[in-house]
C-alpha cells in the first residue's frame, strides 16, 4: 500500500486525542493535515456509564473549541461540594468541607457530563473541522528521516512529522518508543453506576470518605429517568469484585448503606462496571518525534475527578507549542518544540499525581489517629475563606501557568 502524508498523527481518538485535533485543524486551517487513527472510533459508546467532572478550565477550553454548546443542555452545573468522614455503618456522617458558588460570577467550578455525549460531540466536531478520521488503530511505528511512520492495523502507512500518542492507559506507543512508567497499582477497584433517585439534588456533589475509600454521590442532569447521580464507590479489589457479582436486590441493599435516604427511595439504573485504578506517570512525555499524552502520560486516582482534566491541559499545552511553531514555519516534531512541551506538562503532573496518591492514603484507611489529622485539616480549609477559594480556583484548573485553550482564548 502507498503511504499517505500527514503532519500530525493523532493515534487515539478518545477525549484527549479529539481534542487536539479540532484544536490544531482550527488554528492552522486546511494546509495542516490532522488524522485520528483509533478502532473504536465510530464504535458505540452507549455503554461507557462513566461521567466527568469538566473543572471551568476544562469547560473553557471546549468552548474554544465550538464542542461546549452541543454538550450545555445535558451537562449539569455543580453548585454545592460536601465532603463527609465517617464509617459505613455511622448514622451519622459530619460533613467537613463544603464548597459552593462560582470560579467566576455565573461560572460554576465545575460540571458533570457524561463520557458518551462528549466523546459524540468532539467527533462530529473533528468531522466537521476537516480532521481526517481511521477507524483502525496503530500497530507499529518506524523513523524515516523527518517522518514518523505508523504501520495500520489495517496495512496502511501514515508518515508524520508528530506522532501523538493519545492510546491510553496501556499505550502500545508508549511502549513501542522504550517509555518507561513509574508508579503502582492500588488495591482498589471503582465501581461506576447510574443511580435514580426520588428527590432533586439540587445540583449538590458528595463524596464521603469511607474507609475502603471515597463513596462519590455526582449530580447529572434530569432526564426521562428522573433526578439521576453518577456513583463512583471505591473498594478494596476483593470486596469490588464480590459486590460487582451480586443479584441485583443485594447490590441494591449495598449500594443503599452507603448512599443513604437523603434523596428518597433511589435505584440503580445503569450497568454496573468496576475499573481496576493505580497510578503512573511516564518517565518521559516525549520522544523522537512522539509526544505522549492524556492517560498515555498518566494515570491518577479518581479521588479528585481530575484525571481527564489533566489529558486537557496537555492537549492545549501541545496545540499551543505546535501551532507556535508551525505559524513560524519550524518543524511540529522538532526537539525544541517537543522539548518545551514537557518541560510545560511533566512537572505539573507529577504534581497532582503525588497530591492525588497522598489524598487516597489519607483517606482510605481505617487509622483513628489520621482521621483526626484530616478532619483537623478539613475543618481548617472550611474555616478560612482565601484558602478556601485557592482551592476550588486550583480545582477548577485556574493555578499556574495555564496554557491559552484553558483561559477560553483562540490558539
Ligand atoms: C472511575 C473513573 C472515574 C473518573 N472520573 C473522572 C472525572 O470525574 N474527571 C476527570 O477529569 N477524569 C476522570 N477520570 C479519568 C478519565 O476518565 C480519563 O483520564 C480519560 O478518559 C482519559 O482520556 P484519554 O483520551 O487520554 O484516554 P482514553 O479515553 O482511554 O482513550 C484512548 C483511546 O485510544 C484508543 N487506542 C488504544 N490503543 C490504540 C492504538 N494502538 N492505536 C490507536 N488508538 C488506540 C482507544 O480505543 C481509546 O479510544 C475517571 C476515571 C475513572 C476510572
Amino acid at each position: 500500500m502507498s503511504r499517505e502524508n500527514v503532519d500530525v498523527l493523532i493515534a487515539g481518538g478518545g477525549f484527549a486525542g479529539l481534542s487536539l485535533a479540532v484544536a490544531l485543524k482550527q488554528a492552522l486551517g486546511p494546509a495542516f493535515a490532522v488524522t485520528v487513527a483509533d478502532p473504536a472510533l465510530g464504535a458505540n459508546h452507549g455503554d461507557d456509564e462513566r461521567a466527568s467532572a469538566i473543572v471551568a478550565a476544562a469547560r473553557r477550553l471546549f468552548e474554544t473549541l465550538g464542542v461546549w454548546d452541543a454538550v450545555a443542555g445535558q451537562a449539569q452545573p455543580i453548585l454545592d461540594m460536601v465532603v463527609t468522614d465517617s464509617r459505613l455503618d455511622d448514622a451519622m456522617r459530619p460533613v467537613f468541607l463544603t464548597f459552593a458558588g462560582d470560579v467566576e460570577p455565573g461560572e460554576p467550578f465545575a460540571h458533570m457530563v457524561e463520557n458518551r455525549d462528549l466523546v459524540a460531540a468532539l467527533t462530529a466536531k473533528a468531522r466537521k473541522v476537516g480532521v481526517t478520521l481511521i477507524a483502525s488503530g496503530v500497530e507499529s511505528i518506524a523513523h524515516d528521516g523527518d517522518r514518523v511512520v505508523a504501520t495500520l492495523k489495517d496495512g496502511r502507512d501514515i508518515a508524520a512529522r508528530l506522532l501523538a500518542a493519545a492510546d491510553g492507559a496501556r499505550s502500545t506507543i508508549r511502549a513501542q518508543a522504550g517509555i518507561a512508567t513509574h508508579g503502582w497499582q492500588y488495591e482498589q477497584s471503582a465501581i461506576v453506576t447510574t443511580v435514580a433517585h426520588e428527590r432533586d439534588h439540587e445540583g449538590r456533589a458528595e463524596e464521603h470518605f469511607l474507609p475502603a475509600g471515597p463513596f462519590a454521590i455526582l449530580p447529572l442532569k434530569r432526564n426521562r429517568l428522573g433526578h439521576r447521580s453518577s456513583i463512583v464507590w471505591t473498594e478494596r479489589t476483593a470486596e469490588a469484585a464480590r459486590i460487582m457479582a451480586l443479584p441485583d436486590d443485594v447490590f441494591h441493599e449495598e449500594l443503599e448503606r452507603r448512599f443513604k435516604l437523603h434523596l428518597g427511595d433511589i435505584k440503580a439504573v445503569g450497568k454496573r462496571r468496576a475499573h481496576p485504578l493505580g497510578f503512573f506517570v511516564a518517565r518521559a512525555f516525549i520522544a523522537e518525534r512522539i509526544a505522549l499524552l492524556g492517560d498515555a502520560a498518566h494515570v491518577i486516582h479518581p479521588i479528585a475527578g481530575q484525571g481527564l482534566n489533566m489529558g486537557l491541559k496537555d492537549v492545549a499545552a501541545l496545540a499551543e507549542v505546535v501551532v507556535d511553531a508551525a505559524r513560524l514555519g519550524l518543524d511540529p516534531g522538532g526537539p525544541e518544540v517537543l522539548e518545551r512541551y514537557q518541560r510545560w506538562r511533566r512537572f505539573d503532573t507529577m504534581a497532582m499525581g503525588i497530591a492525588t496518591d497522598g489524598l487516597n492514603r489519607l483517606f482510605s484507611n481505617r487509622s483513628d489517629v489520621l482521621r483526626l489529622v484530616r478532619d483537623v485539616g478539613l475543618g481548617l480549609v472550611d474555616r478560612v475563606p482565601n484558602l478556601k477559594r485557592l482551592f476550588i480556583r486550583e480545582a477548577a484548573g485556574l493555578v499556574g501557568e495555564v496554557p491559552k485553550l484553558l483561559r477560553g482564548e483562540v490558539l
